[in-house]
């Protein structure tokens, strides 16, 4: 799988060097290049924004820097050899919310291509133009403002990378894990077993494993409620009885 990110400041990236991802990019599980957006400008300033239409506050990220960097990668993309088209997903606020269904269905594509913005965002053009040559998806990480589209590309090539066969040692971890199921995962404790006077729980210790995945369903359950309601309001109540009736 091949992930490009293009931004105004590819150092932001550097974290993708690191740990999981940084490994996997080592052993060729996953092939990730950062691009200087500035490098595609023709102007001795380099310069990649300008002044809004319609008046407003901000700069708005001309157009033509990202037409030369997006059209370049496109050209390489090897999913275009595949018949396929490179997903191009742009960081916004004003995007579909990303998650972990999303991180799924991403981790399926052969080429994904991120486009950074900063000030006010991309001229809205660009994202019309790149639908001849990409699947285009305007992706949010949240319902909150960010100064610019590094740190959700940095969760996002995380949570798709990590789905990626081979990245995560154990693929029994990517099962048993929050929202893999439509709830939060169950708490987890290790040794010592009293730590401060607190004790674990018993059944864990007990090795029964139909207690401990009895146990480990209800506060699934428990903690969903509490913390997060409205994912105990979306369950598909039928495939959850099925579940149940198969631990
Ligand atoms: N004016 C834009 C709006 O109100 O929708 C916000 C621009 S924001 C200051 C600059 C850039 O940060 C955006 O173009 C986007 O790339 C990124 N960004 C900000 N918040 C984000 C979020 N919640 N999810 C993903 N990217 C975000």
């Amino acid at each position: 799988m091949r992930f490009d990110v293009v931004s105004i400041f590819p150092e932001y990236l550097a974290p993708l060097e690191l740990s999981l991802i940084g490994k996997a990019r080592t052993e060729g599980l996953l092939e990730l290049n950062v691009h200087d957006l500035r490098a595609y400008t023709a102007d001795r300033h380099r310069t990649v924004d300008d002044t809004p239409y319609g008046g407003g506050a901000g700069m708005v990220m001309k157009p033509e820097p990202w037409a030369q960097s997006l059209g370049d990668i496109a050209e390489k993309s090897p999913a275009t050899a595949d018949g396929r088209k490179p997903v191009l997903i742009v960081p916004s606020p004003a995007g579909e919310v990303f998650t972990q269904a999303l991180a799924y269905e991403l981790a399926e594509e052969e080429h994904l291509v991120f486009a950074c913005g900063r000030y006010e965002g991309i001229d809205e053009r660009v994202l019309e133009w790149a639908g001849d040559q990409y699947t285009v998806r305007p992706i949010s990480l949240g319902d909150y403002v960010l100064n610019g589209g590094e740190v959700a590309v940095l969760a996002m090539v995380e949570a798709i990378g990590r789905l990626i066969p081979g990245v995560v040692g154990n693929p029994e971890s990517l099962v048993e894990e929050s929202h893999s199921d439509g709830l939060l995962e169950y708490p987890v404790y290790t040794k010592p077993s009293v730590w401060r006077d607190r004790e674990v729980p018993e059944v864990l210790l007990s090795g029964n494993h139909g207690k401990i995945a009895k146990f480990r369903k209800e506060h699934q359950l428990r903690r969903t409620a509490a913390r997060r309601p409205d994912l105990i309001d979306a369950l598909d109540v039928s495939t959850f009885s099925k579940a149940e009736k198969n631990t």
